[in-house]
């Protein structure tokens, strides 16, 4: 690299630039403390990217539409469509960092929320394949929030109702911290598990590959299932039926525009309390939750108790530094 032609730029220039390209939160973390501690289920590394740029990842933040948050159903397809465009302008933002960090003298890259590894894929639709960087662990370790039951990203301003992205870039700037304690009060809380269709959320875990029938609700797998469905038929009038049906209308929509494959539902980010927006802009049309049965009621309940006599899950254990200090006795 170099030096000669870089400017020297700090983190609050940087963070003044990310939000005049329109994103709603900005964190820096240092790329060293990325590789030295790598989540569970995201073997990549920083340097599995790049060899030469990853010394900072500057991880940003653009807040759902509070609209769509106030439509209860999971399938929406207005859900899909305005969490779409909120990824593009995030996405943008994102190149427009890159593009100004490239003309201070820093060569940088985007790391997006929704590219899995090609390479882990194993001829198996409905095997979970993570993203090459986990983006909420990566967000914590950038000072922006902690992780929830679910493993969802917290944070104070909007809850879990963030897009995330990052850009890697070896910029000599200060670095933000991850916060000390929990935003996420547990099962005593429990709304992401008591609303979540699939019924995927458990005790700071979750089973990723059901969830991701959800959050995809007409990606790859949903793909495969519908055209080995077409191949399977034998009878042509039928064939013709499935080739014409609602299936193939939603998942051409989908290709069209990625609404249903990138996004898709997001029901336990909509009713989680945390977060100055829920109060204000969507938590009078969210306490309803139809999807709540006395099986998950009961499950919260044995979580609770299990909690307060001290014992701790494995995945609490494993997760513990992207959690938060978390002390369910005190609560
Ligand atoms: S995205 Fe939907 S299916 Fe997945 S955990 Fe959240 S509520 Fe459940
Ligand atoms: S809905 Fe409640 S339990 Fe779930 S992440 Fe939010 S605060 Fe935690």
């Amino acid at each position: 690299m170099v030096t000669a032609f870089q400017t020297p730029v700090s983190a609050a220039v940087i963070k003044t630039k990310a939000m005049e390209l329109g994103v709603d939160l900005v964190g820096i973390a240092d790329g060293e403390t990325l590789e030295n501690n790598p989540p569970p289920g995201f073997p990549k590394k920083p340097s599995d990217i790049t060899d030469h740029d990853a010394g900072r990842i500057i991880v940003m933040a653009k807040r759902y539409t509070s609209g769509t948050a106030r439509i209860a159903r999971w399938d929406e397809r207005h859900k899909y469509y305005n969490d779409e465009l909120t990824l593009t302008m995030l996405e943008e933002a994102s190149l427009g960092l890159v593009y100004w960090l490239e003309d201070q003298g820093y060569p940088a890259i985007i790391i997006p929320p929704t590219h899995v590894d090609p390479w882990a894929y194993r001829n198996d639709p409905d095997e979970h394949i993570p993203t090459l960087l986990s983006m909420n662990h990566a967000a914590v370790e950038a000072g922006l929030g902690t992780l929830g039951l679910n493993l969802q990203l917290l944070t104070p301003e909007f809850g879990p109702r963030v897009m995330l992205t990052a850009v890697m870039c070896s910029v000599d700037c200060e670095t933000d911290s991850p916060m000390n304690d929990a935003l996420c009060t547990g099962p005593e809380c429990g709304r992401c598990l008591s609303t979540c269709p699939g019924d995927v959320v458990g005790q700071w875990d979750r089973d990723w590959a059901g969830c991701d029938r959800y959050r995809s609700p007409h990606g790859f797998a949903h793909l495969t299932d519908h055209l080995e469905n077409i191949f399977d038929e034998e009878d042509p009038g039928r064939k013709l039926e499935l080739l014409r049906s609602e299936d193939s209308f939603n998942l051409w929509q989908s290709i069209l525009r990625g609404a249903g494959v990138i996004t898709g539902c997001r029901r336990c980010q909509d009713v989680c309390p945390v977060g100055e927006d829920y109060e204000k802009l969507i938590g009078d049309v969210l306490d309803d939750m139809p999807e709540d049965t006395a099986e998950k009621a009961a499950r919260l309940r044995e979580m609770i108790s299990a909690e307060k006599s001290g014992n701790e899950t494995d995945t609490f254990q494993a997760q513990k530094r992207w959690i938060g200090s978390y002390s369910p006795s005190a609560k």
